[in-house]
């Protein structure tokens, strides 16, 4: 994973109602303990972030997030190993995760899924892991968060073969709107980072416009994939806020209502508990 240049990009104004980060990654951020968690999240809450979803990509970091959630009521977390990482994915892995998934802050089963532009796992062992991941979601009845990298048709036929969790969300969806009709007529939760601000992401933007609110999340994957303008530079949960008022904007709908829509959305498909607001200006939530 390549390191972020050049400086964070500068806090955006908080929103004018809450919305959770829905995918990002604390420990490759920098996060080591409760302290520089709540740095983190402290950043994010002051511009209406108010919680935030960390996941884990290997066992460790699984474990470290799993650990972290318990530090701060604003996090949860989401357990799995990345399809790059399941080269030798084994029975003591299997045991170590179903145990963390059924923690009561852990939200989802991911990033599971599907990767075909690195080669650090063969098609094979990433197929065997998904499906593993798929029925460990349903077993716990959380929702399944999957990484689709230029395997769309895969995944879609590997959720028919298996038969779908519940609740499943694309993580940084990537697909065109074709791709994203099939997902949305199929009951699935598309979350969208920061890509869908690029100005030349014109098929995801077209994609991006057409989801039902209540199919639709935001997020960051923070370290990486920085919001317009700036591309490039290190990501935190606080930048969803620029993806929010540019999704906003792109859908011809007020900040707020589209803040409190994908709240609504996240507080339904990872079942978060209700919480009273803790943004700076004082505003309700959802
Ligand atoms: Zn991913
Ligand atoms: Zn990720």
């Amino acid at each position: 994973m390549t390191p972020r240049k050049g400086e964070s990009p500068p806090l955006p104004e908080p929103l004018p109602a809450a919305v959770v980060d829905a995918h990002t990654h604390l420990d490759a951020c920098g996060a080591k303990d409760s302290a520089s968690v709540i740095e983190i999240l402290d950043r994010a809450s002051s511009v209406g972030v108010t919680r935030v979803i960390t996941v884990g990509d290997d066992l460790d970091s699984a474990v470290w997030a799993a650990e972290a959630s318990t530090w701060d009521d604003r996090l949860f977390a989401a357990v799995a190993v990345h399809p790059t990482r399941t080269s030798g994915f084994g029975d003591a892995d299997k045991a170590v995760l179903e145990d963390l998934a059924r923690r009561p802050r852990v939200v989802a089963v991911g990033e599971t899924g599907l990767d075909y532009y690195w080669d650090y796992s063969t098609p094979q062992e990433q197929d065997a892991a998904f499906r593993w991941h798929i029925d460990l979601a349903k077993r716990v009845g959380k929702a399944l968060m999957i990484h689709d990298r230029d395997a769309h048709e895969d995944i879609l036929r590997v959720l028919t073969e298996e038969g779908s969790p519940e609740k499943v969300v694309f993580h940084c969806f990537s697909g065109d709107l074709d791709f994203a009709r099939r997902c949305v007529e199929r009951g699935y939760v598309l979350s969208f980072a920061g890509p869908v601000t690029f100005r030349n992401a014109k098929d995801l933007r077209e994609a991006a416009a057409f989801v039902p609110a209540d199919q639709l999340l935001v997020e960051t994957d923070a370290p990486f994939l920085t919001p317009h303008p700036f591309r490039g530079r290190p990501n935190e949960s606080y930048a969803v806020a620029y993806t929010v008022r540019d999704l906003a904007a792109l859908r011809g709908v007020d900040v707020a209502e589209l803040a409190n829509a994908v709240s609504a959305t996240a507080q339904r498909v990872f079942s978060l508990p209700a919480v009273t607001s803790d943004l700076p200006n004082g505003e309700g939530l959802v």
